[in-house]
């Protein structure tokens, strides 16, 4: 019997990264595909030592607080809070099962199907996967250098489309690699104020900077923010802890559904990431290391693609994070093409159709500098150079 399923599972495909995971895996393939952490920069013997730790209390393995453990929020409160300058009370911050949980009951909590939102062009999958699911009517604006485009968000907004949500990723865009600029932080949350809109600012990466950190976020300038983030990319992805804070209601809404969706989150990782957060001077530390080796990873691939492709192709000026941004000047190349023969000389990326909404990315790929050491990505970016020869000479 044929299996029918619910109009919302009509508009849904699978990621093309989720995908090219399991296609990368091979050992003989460098993939800087995905959007993973060295685990070598994964603190493991701090993990170990403070799940030890938690595992000598009783409540680390026994079911939680739907919003998360209070400790956490009370660490995570406070960090926010000094982010945006204002104190935050723990009641409107929820520990979600990573951030990409947070987008997910978000879009449940703020969407009806058919309204709008607004994205960035090229968007995070993630968050187009979301989207999608919530049957949202889903418009893009342009990023360039500084970020968003807020001025086309604006002749949009007056040319009469009413968003429900805008959703950001305002620091070390996941894929295109830049900030939102300053200004355009303001001028956002301006828009959000004046035509009533959520902004959905979705910040994992910006503890990553190289030389300085972001400009304040954007939920510094509105209470109509809701602002993401992640011990995913600075810890580890699989403590899943991710959280989100802002407007008390909307996170009341989000625990009512968070406890359908799962009940809680694991009071064992809670505990963990609580106690690594908390010591300012162990995460520091660890900042800092994170910051200076991506840092000098991003300038290898920057300089080994250079080298490879020289005006052949241009990247994004990468200041933190994990992703630069690689967009080919003969505009006739389709790297989802490419993507074949790539694998074939052991090297994998994203292509930046991945990433479309209705914009043609077919030039543009994706690379990510995190996973790798220096000598490994230089070797890399040398096989996608043999590639992408091959594939112009097919
Ligand atoms: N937002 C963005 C922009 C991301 O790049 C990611 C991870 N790829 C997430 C959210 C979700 O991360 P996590 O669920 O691990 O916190």
């Amino acid at each position: 019997m044929p299996h029918t399923f619910s109009r919302r599972m009509d508009g849904l495909r699978s990621s093309a990264i989720r995908d090219l995971l399991t296609l990368t895996a091979r050992p003989d393939v460098v993939s800087l595909a995905g959007g993973l952490p060295d685990p070598e920069f994964i603190p493991r013997e701090r993990i170990r030592k403070e799940a030890e730790c938690a595992l000598a209390d009783p409540a680390s393995v026994q079911y939680g607080e739907t919003t998360g453990l209070r400790r956490l929020r009370d660490v995570l409160a406070a960090r926010e809070g000094a982010r945006i300058g204002r104190a935050l009370d723990p009641g409107q911050v929820v520990v979600t099962h990573g951030s990409q949980q947070a987008l997910s009951l978000l879009a449940q909590v703020l969407l009806d199907p058919a309204d709008i939102v607004v994205v960035e062009e090229p968007a995070y999958t993630g968050a187009l996967q979301v989207f999608r699911a919530a049957q949202a009517d889903i418009r893009a604006v342009p990023l360039d250098r500084d970020g968003m485009d807020t001025t086309a968000l604006q002749e949009l907004l007056e040319a009469g489309v009413r968003p429900t949500v805008v959703h950001t990723v305002s620091n070390f865009h996941n894929p295109r690699g830049v900030v939102l600029a300053a200004d355009r932080r303001e001028r956002l949350a301006a828009l959000a104020d004046r035509y009533g809109f959520w902004v959905i600012e979705d910040d994992p990466y910006g503890e990553l900077f190289f030389d300085a950190p972001p400009p304040p976020p954007v939920a510094t300038f509105s209470d109509r923010v809701i602002r993401l983030s992640s011990a995913s990319k600075i810890l580890a992805p699989a403590l899943r802890v991710g959280w989100l804070h802002g407007d008390r209601a909307v996170c009341e809404a989000v625990e009512l559904l968070k406890q359908g969706a799962d009940l809680c989150g694991s009071s064992l990782t809670h505990q963990i990431t609580a106690a690594m957060l908390s010591d300012e001077a162990w995460l520091a530390l660890h900042l800092d290391t994170l910051r200076t080796r991506y840092g000098a990873r991003s300038r290898a691939l920057t300089a080994a693609t250079t080298t490879t492709f020289g005006n052949a192709a241009t990247l994004s000026d990468v200041k933190g994070g994990m992703f630069c941004w690689v967009e080919f000047t003969d505009d006739t190349i389709d790297t989802a093409d490419l993507l074949p023969t790539a694998v074939e000389h052991g090297v994998a990326f994203v292509p930046g159709s991945a990433f479309g909404v209705g914009a043609d990315l077919g030039a543009a790929l994706r690379l990510c500098f995190a996973t790798c050491p220096e000598d490994v990505l230089a070797g890399a970016c040398e096989r996608l150079g043999s590639a992408y020869l091959a594939h112009a000479q097919s």
